[in-house]
């Protein structure tokens, strides 16, 4: 059985994969194009499933004390009215955790940790990837090539190896969603660790970092590639008129950290995630629109799966056999939820069904609300050993 695999891609999928690999005695090279580890990006929160993954990695524990648990808030109206309340510790008695807020740089930060220096290609962009015999696979970054036994596709959403590999494949499409982010410059006073906001056609969430800062995104409906003069001044303009501390937080971030993408998915899922030697994993097999919160819990689940599976079985074919089995129903299912999730949020725009939904989330017994989540989040993960 083959021991050496080159990792596409540097983001958390991709380092995640590598430390799984690592656990299992593979060596790995990761390859990323960025030329620096600048880590861009606001916040992200991880839910148990992610957090018992990244256990299964050794660096949980890290992670956690990174982390702030989001024990209170929940979704709102613009008015301030509350639709639902949170309850952090129903959830951590339930998966032994409540959903944990981290800046993703310091998440990118610590998964990188267990890694060696030189096993990290930064600057390097993968071109191609080939099939050079049975069991050998060949990474071709330009100015190098790698052979492995395995080469893991953590490329992201605009993955150019899950291209090359179903040509016929549509890619990703855009969500009809566009999200601004940004994490405030100092500590500010909220009085809930997490909030979602919906109106009609816009949605406002905040995820408060241990550290007393607080990451928020602001999520448009609006034609793909919409950008915006003055961004910091369009968000204060639309969300003038909307609860607190909305506006507190656009103004409590410096313009330049505010950030735009627009959001697209996967919608047509891939038949396969592994081709020959090739693994997809992450946002490369499966980009989710972000309505759940699982795009990077998925891939950490990934990671965990795809060590387990080569360790366990005797040849690296079976091994890839048994992840793409045991991965591609439930991240796909899990993405099907999250286009469903975002149907019902700020997407809604009709006014009787906004006002049925709004009474039907009133009325929903918060232990009912938990079992809900509790269906994505409740994965136990299989042991590395
Ligand atoms: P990426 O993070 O995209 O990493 C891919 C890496 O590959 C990049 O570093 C890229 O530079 C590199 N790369 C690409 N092509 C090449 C190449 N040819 N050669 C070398 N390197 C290459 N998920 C959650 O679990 N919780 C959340 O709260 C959450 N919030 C989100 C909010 C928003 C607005 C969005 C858009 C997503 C959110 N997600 C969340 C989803 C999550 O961000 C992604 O699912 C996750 O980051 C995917 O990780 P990845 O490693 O697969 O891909």
């Amino acid at each position: 059985m083959g021991n050496t695999a080159v990792v596409v891609g540097g983001g958390i999928g991709g380092l995640a994969a590598a430390i799984g690999l690592r656990r299992i005695g593979w060596e790995v090279t990761v390859v990323e194009r960025a030329p620096t580890l600048q880590d861009a990006g606001a916040g992200i929160s991880l839910a148990a499933n992610g957090l018992r993954a990244l256990d299964e990695l050794g660096v949980g524990e890290a992670v956690r004390e990174a982390s702030r648990g989001q024990y209170s808030g929940g979704t709102r109206t613009p008015q301030g009215g509350w639709l639902t309340r949170m309850d952090g510790t129903a959830l951590e008695k339930a998966v032994g955790t409540p959903i944990m807020g981290i800046p993703r740089s310091t998440l990118h930060r610590l998964l990188r940790a267990p890694l060696r220096a030189e096993a990290l290609l930064i600057g390097s962009e993968v071109c191609s990837v080939e099939r050079v015999g049975p069991g050998t696979a060949r990474v071709d970054c330009g100015d190098r090539t790698l052979d492995a036994d395995l080469v893991v596709a953590a490329d992201g959403i605009g993955s150019k190896v899950r291209g090359r590999l179903f040509p016929d494949h549509p890619g990703p499409v855009y969500s009809g969603s566009t999200v601004l982010r940004g994490i405030t410059e100092k500590a500010v006073g909220l009085r809930t660790d997490f909030e979602l906001t919906w109106g009609h056609g816009a949605e406002f969430g905040h995820i408060a970092f241990n550290d007393g800062r607080a990451e928020w995104h602001a999520v448009l409906d609006l034609p793909a590639r919409t950008r915006f003069a003055d961004p910091p001044a369009e968000l204060r303009r639309r969300f003038r008129d909307w609860h607190d501390p909305i506006p507190a937080l656009l103004d409590a971030t410096r313009p330049e950290d505010v950030l735009h993408h627009d959001v697209h998915e996967l919608r047509t899922p891939l038949p396969s995630y592994t081709v020959g030697r090739t693994a997809l994993l992450g946002d490369a097999a499966h980009a989710m629109t972000p309505n759940l919160g699982q795009g990077a819990c998925q891939a950490l689940e990934d990671a965990v799966t795809l060590a387990a599976a080569l360790a366990a079985e005797p040849t690296v074919e079976a091994g890839l056999a048994r992840y793409d089995a045991e991965r591609r129903p439930r991240s796909q299912a899990v993405a099907r939820a999250a286009r469903q999730a975002g149907r019902m949020g700020q997407r809604l725009s009709h006014p009787v069904a906004v006002a049925l939904r709004n009474t039907a989330m009133r009325l929903t017994p918060s232990r009912l609300a938990t079992r809900m989540i509790l269906r994505h989040h409740a994965w136990v993960p299989p042991q590395l050993g």
